[in-house]
Formats: C-alpha cells, sequence, structure tokens
C-alpha cells in the first residue's frame, strides 16, 4: 500500500544539510551550494526495454543503475551529486518487495557517493516497472565539461575499459564522479561525455558537437576482460575490439585534453584518489568522422555504432 510505502522510505532517508525542508512536504526546499551552479540530469529505465527482473537482475541491482546513470551523466559534466529525485511506477503484483528493493538500491549508492534523496513519487499500474530519477550536481560558474569543445591535436582519453557490459557491468554501473573531480582539479579538458550508448557512438556526438574528427589507435583502446569472454562464445563472431568500440553502456568517461594535460593525467593517475585507470586512446583532428589507425599507421575510416533508441516518426 502506497502510505505505508511512502512512510517506509522517509523514515530511511537520514537528515542532511542541503535539505531545508525535507522530504514529506509537497515538495522540498535544497540550500544551494554557495557560488555554484546547478547541474540537472534525468534518466529512465523500463522493464522489457531497458531491464526484466529476474535472479540476475533484482529490484535492487535496477535501483543502482538508475541512480548510477544519472551519477554518471553528472560525473561527464564534472559536477559533484548533491541530490536526487526518484518517481517509481510499480507494477501491482508485488510492487511493495520490488520499491524496497529499488530503494534500497538507490540508497547505497546514494550513501556511497554523497547524494541525499529530496523526494519521489510512488505509483502502481497493471504494466511493468518503471523508474527514472533526477540528480542534481553542483559545479563552480562555467566549470562544467561540455561535449562541444574539443580542438584539433587534443588528445582523447578514457576511464577505464570497454566492452561486453552486457556480462554484468550494465547493472553494476560505477559511475566516474570521484575521478571526474580529481581530474577536473588538476587538468585542463576541453570536452567530455560518459559512454552510455557505444564508445564509437559516443565520441562522434562529441566529434559533431566540436565540429571536430577524431582518430581512435586500435591498440590503445582499453578492453575489458568481458568483451574477451563476450567474443569467444561460439555463436558471438566478433572480436574483443569490435565489442569495445560498439557495445555501449560502459559508462566510462572520455575527455579531450590538451596533450600536455593528457600526458600528465594518465601519468598522474597512479595518485589520483581512485583506481581507475587512465588510457590515450586516440587523438581529435580537423574535419569529421571517426577513423581507426592500427599499429602500423594506417587508417580506415570507422563507423559509429551503438546503441539507438527506435520509434517512428
Ligand atoms: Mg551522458
Amino acid at each position: 500500500m502506497e502510505t505505508d510505502f511512502v512512510n517506509w522510505l522517509l523514515a530511511r532517508i537520514p537528515a542532511d544539510p542541503r535539505l531545508e525542508v525535507p522530504p514529506g512536504d509537497d515538495a522540498a526546499v535544497l540550500r544551494p551550494p554557495a557560488g555554484r551552479r546547478t547541474v540537472v540530469t534525468v534518466d529512465m529505465l523500463m522493464e522489457g526495454t531497458d531491464f526484466i527482473l529476474g535472479p540476475d537482475c533484482t529490484p535492487r541491482a535496477v535501483g543502482h543503475k538508475a541512480l548510477a546513470v544519472n551519477l554518471s551523466d553528472l560525473a561527464a559534466m564534472a559536477a559533484r551529486p548533491e541530490a536526487a529525485v526518484v518517481a517509481v511506477s510499480l507494477p501491482r503484483r508485488g510492487g511493495d518487495a520490488i520499491g524496497r528493493g529499488l530503494l534500497e538500491g538507490i540508497e547505497a549508492l546514494a550513501s556511497e557517493y554523497g547524494v541525499t534523496l529530496a523526494g519521489g513519487d510512488t505509483n502502481a499500474w497493471d504494466g511493468r516497472l518503471v523508474i527514472s530519477i533526477t540528480a542534481i550536481g553542483s559545479v563552480a560558474p562555467g566549470a562544467a565539461w561540455r561535449r562541444d569543445g574539443a580542438r584539433p591535436g587534443d588528445l582523447l582519453v578514457a576511464t577505464g575499459a570497454f566492452g561486453g557490459s552486457l556480462l554484468g557491468r550494465h547493472l553494476a554501473v560505477m559511475p566516474r564522479c570521484r575521478e571526474a573531480l580529481a581530474i577536473a582539479a588538476r587538468h585542463r579538458v576541453h570536452a567530455a561525455l560518459d559512454v552510455s550508448d557505444g564508445l564509437t557512438l559516443d565520441v562522434s556526438r562529441m566529434m559533431d558537437a566540436s565540429g571536430t574528427a577524431a582518430v581512435l589507435d586500435a591498440a590503445r583502446i582499453p578492453i575489458h576482460p568481458d568483451a574477451v569472454r563476450m567474443s569467444r562464445r561460439p555463436d558471438d563472431g566478433r572480436t574483443p575490439l569490435d565489442h569495445a568500440l560498439a557495445d555501449g553502456e560502459d559508462f566510462e568517461l572520455v575527455m579531450a585534453m590538451p596533450a600536455e594535460a593528457a600526458h600528465a593525467a594518465v601519468a598522474g593517475s597512479r595518485d589520483m584518489p581512485h583506481a581507475t585507470p587512465l588510457s590515450i586512446i586516440g587523438e581529435v583532428t580537423a574535419g569529421q568522422g571517426l577513423f581507426l589507425r592500427q599499429p602500423d599507421g594506417s587508417q580506415a575510416p570507422l563507423a559509429a555504432r551503438g546503441y539507438l533508441h527506435d520509434f517512428d516518426s
């Protein structure tokens, strides 16, 4: 029943100095951090499209992912996570247990990343689970990373490794917030985004927004062990590199940085307050499009591939 669920939820939300009026009123009132800009992002996950509940995909895992993908977008803007509001539409059958599981996943990640839950809305219907989270972050004026600032001569720096996320990382997303804030505090970044739909597709979006082209180095793309495992499946027929370039849901960051800053960031990444490796995966050039460069120096056009939401016009 909704009232029980909401009361249970409210009782679990810890007090936070950022909330002048906490959840439970008609709306929450946030105290914005002094002198900072507010960054807002929203993401919706729908059962049947984005996940299917089952033994490998619990409500808790869905709650984690729903918040994590929003925090990944805040990381891509170099914004510090502050607050989140949650809207869920629960299936009538089993909705209470699903709702509690969702909130457990959201709460665990929220407390790990310093996010206060500022409110939410719970509905029940005859459809499948839908969850939408709006995350709010803050950034110093003019300091947000954008995707349209890459310049010829920049190097492309990536966090982590790519490919094969469907083997589990697409749910157990670890947003690169700490990495982004540490890099932003130390190094110049001209453009950035998080890889949600596919490395080539997302890099091509950055290049299109910036009016530039990119050359990716085949031998320098960090390939996740999951990409290797997937390519070994008998019916797969794809190389690990192909998985890394096109699978998506990696939720790693790609940043276009001046060459000196890129080298300094990679060299200094061992001393960063996180253990995520950084790699230089290519460079930004004049022109348009994507290219893949082989170790012998030859290069060929690279198709931008990844996940696109289909709908009819
Ligand atoms: Mg994004």
